[in-house]
Protein backbone atom coordinates (compact mmCIF):
# COMPACT_ATOMS: atom_id res chain seq x y z
CA UNK A 1 0.00 0.00 0.00
CA UNK A 2 1.39 3.19 -1.16
CA UNK A 3 0.06 6.27 1.14
CA UNK A 4 0.53 9.72 -0.50
CA UNK A 5 2.17 12.22 2.13
CA UNK A 6 0.91 15.02 0.13
CA UNK A 7 -3.07 16.06 -0.37
CA UNK A 8 -4.74 16.01 -3.74
CA UNK A 9 -6.40 18.95 -5.00
CA UNK A 10 -9.20 18.11 -2.66
CA UNK A 11 -7.48 17.79 0.50
CA UNK A 12 -7.58 14.13 0.62
CA UNK A 13 -4.49 11.77 1.18
CA UNK A 14 -4.97 8.66 -1.61
CA UNK A 15 -3.80 5.41 -1.02
CA UNK A 16 -3.06 2.77 -3.81
CA UNK A 17 -2.47 -0.66 -3.49
CA UNK A 18 -0.12 -2.51 -5.52
CA UNK A 19 -0.40 -6.04 -6.17
CA UNK A 20 3.28 -7.48 -5.95
CA UNK A 21 4.08 -10.55 -8.43
CA UNK A 22 6.26 -13.19 -7.36
CA UNK A 23 8.63 -12.86 -10.07
CA UNK A 24 9.18 -8.92 -8.85
CA UNK A 25 10.10 -10.43 -5.36
CA UNK A 26 12.52 -12.48 -6.85
CA UNK A 27 14.48 -9.69 -8.83
CA UNK A 28 14.45 -7.38 -5.81
CA UNK A 29 16.15 -10.56 -4.28
CA UNK A 30 18.42 -11.20 -6.44
CA UNK A 31 19.50 -7.26 -6.58
CA UNK A 32 20.11 -7.40 -2.95
CA UNK A 33 22.22 -10.52 -2.86
CA UNK A 34 23.88 -9.10 -6.18
CA UNK A 35 24.77 -5.45 -4.56
CA UNK A 36 25.93 -7.65 -0.96
CA UNK A 37 28.12 -9.43 -3.26
CA UNK A 38 29.40 -6.26 -4.40
CA UNK A 39 30.08 -4.42 -1.71
CA UNK A 40 32.05 -7.37 0.15
CA UNK A 41 34.10 -7.10 -2.83
CA UNK A 42 34.39 -3.73 -2.60
CA UNK A 43 33.06 -3.35 -6.56
CA UNK A 44 31.26 -0.21 -6.64
CA UNK A 45 30.16 1.98 -9.48
CA UNK A 46 32.80 3.94 -11.33
CA UNK A 47 30.05 6.35 -12.71
CA UNK A 48 29.20 7.14 -16.30
CA UNK A 49 32.46 8.85 -17.32
CA UNK A 50 30.34 12.42 -18.47
CA UNK A 51 33.00 15.01 -17.97
CA UNK A 52 30.12 17.45 -16.62
CA UNK A 53 29.23 14.51 -14.08
CA UNK A 54 28.43 16.11 -10.90
CA UNK A 55 28.47 12.73 -8.99
CA UNK A 56 31.84 11.24 -11.22
CA UNK A 57 33.37 14.56 -9.72
CA UNK A 58 32.27 14.23 -6.71
CA UNK A 59 32.95 10.39 -6.41
CA UNK A 60 36.24 10.53 -8.57
CA UNK A 61 37.83 13.90 -7.32
CA UNK A 62 35.81 14.63 -4.00
CA UNK A 63 34.70 17.97 -5.39
CA UNK A 64 30.92 18.73 -3.65
CA UNK A 65 29.12 19.97 -6.26
CA UNK A 66 25.97 22.63 -5.20
CA UNK A 67 23.62 20.09 -5.80
CA UNK A 68 22.64 16.19 -6.73
CA UNK A 69 19.47 17.27 -7.43
CA UNK A 70 18.52 16.54 -11.12
CA UNK A 71 15.22 18.74 -12.09
CA UNK A 72 14.45 16.46 -14.34
CA UNK A 73 13.54 13.46 -12.43
CA UNK A 74 12.38 15.32 -9.59
CA UNK A 75 9.92 16.71 -12.04
CA UNK A 76 8.70 13.32 -12.20
CA UNK A 77 7.33 13.39 -8.62
CA UNK A 78 5.28 15.98 -9.49
ZN1 LIG B 1 28.55 10.37 -13.86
Amino acid sequence: MIQYLDPDDKGFFNEKEIRILPKEIESVKTMIWETWENIMAHRFYEGCGKPDCAWCSFVKDNVYPDSFSDPEIEALDD
